[in-house]
């Protein structure tokens, strides 16, 4: 079956089955060690965090934090059909792979319906959407949908669990208030007696911190390293491996401490450091950061990306 694939598809199986090793790269004693040194580092930044100052890092708060603090600041959070994509098209996408539903769209209006039922915060905020609210969302989902579908050879796997919850750890212990949050869209689930290996795959473009970020979250959270973190962007097409190892934990580590270094104040209620560079031209903040607009203003002038006098 699998040499019937089309090319991206084949491309997509080979970057999450190939070359796997056949023993666990990073042993347990390892991972021991490096949840260890996770917590040994972060904890002096979170002795100065009170209630309701829990620090996030997350595929979001992480880029940020890594270029530029103050970026993180956002506007309080909204549900728009952009962003219920992905949370309305996932449970659409594992229902259709399971073979529940016979198109996108049915499996939509499926998960849709599912969400408000159960009154998560997208469905409280789709079952108050007018119709063209809806259908808004629906153009928006089926798309996302559609595309993870065609870009992925799902069938292909031998098993496989959707992310549809993230991975929360909590490196201090059950009360801590720095919180990891990994949030790989599925795991391709290798099972060898008597254990199961993990390939994590990413539904987006490639980034090396977010992929770090989950592969140090799920280790953590769930006691065994995965062997592998694949990026699909579905849009274009473009497939991007990691392969797990103990350095690049060590550099999720590093990643993590950095991270919550720079998002602390923030969480105090300081101001974060506002640290310009070519973030600003899409940052949600520059309209109110004097620093990115006085830096952007400096930057010489293009015309088709051509810079002009
Ligand atoms: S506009 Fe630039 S400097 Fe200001 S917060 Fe955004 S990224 Fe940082």
């Amino acid at each position: 079956m699998t040499a019937e694939l089309p090319p991206h598809q084949r491309a997509v199986l080979d970057a999450v089955l190939d070359d796997l090793p056949d023993r666990q790269v990073v042993s347990q004693v390892s991972l021991g060690r490096v949840k260890g040194e996770l917590k040994k580092r972060l904890m002096p930044y979170a002795s100065g965090l009170g209630e309701g100052q829990e620090v996030h890092v997350d595929r979001m708060s992480l880029p940020a934090a890594l270029v530029c603090p103050a970026s993180n600041e956002r506007d309080p959070f909204e549900w728009s059909a952009q962003n219920a994509a992905r949370s309305v098209g996932l449970p659409a996408l594992a229902s259709l792979v399971r073979g529940g539903d016979r198109d996108p769209l049915e499996a939509v209006e499926r998960s849709m319906a599912e969400a408000i039922d159960e009154a998560r915060s997208v469905g409280e905020w789709l079952g108050g959407l007018d119709g063209v609210g809806h259908a808004a969302v629906v153009a928006a989902a089926v798309t996302w949908c559609a595309r993870a579908l065609v870009a992925v050879p799902w069938s292909s796997f031998p098993s496989l669990r959707f992310g549809i919850d993230a991975v929360w750890h909590r490196p201090l212990g059950s009360g801590s208030l720095v919180v990891m949050r990994g949030r790989p869209d599925a795991t391709v689930l290798i099972r060898r007696h008597p254990v199961t290996e993990q390939v994590l795959v990413v539904l987006g473009a490639f980034d090396e911190a977010i992929g770090r970020l989950d592969a140090l979250t799920v280790a953590c959270k769930l006691g065994r390293t995965p062997l592998r973190v694949v990026f699909v962007q579905a849009s274009s097409g473009q497939v991007d491996r990691l392969d797990v190892d103990v350095d690049l934990l060590d550099a999720a580590i590093d990643d993590a401490e950095r991270a919550v270094a720079a998002l602390v104040p923030a969480a105090q209620g300081q101001p974060a450091e506002e640290i310009p560079s070519g973030r600003c031209w899409s940052c949600d903040r520059r309209d109110r950061c004097v620093t990115g607009t006085a830096w952007m203003a400096a930057q010489p002038r293009r015309v088709a990306g051509v810079p002009v006098a």
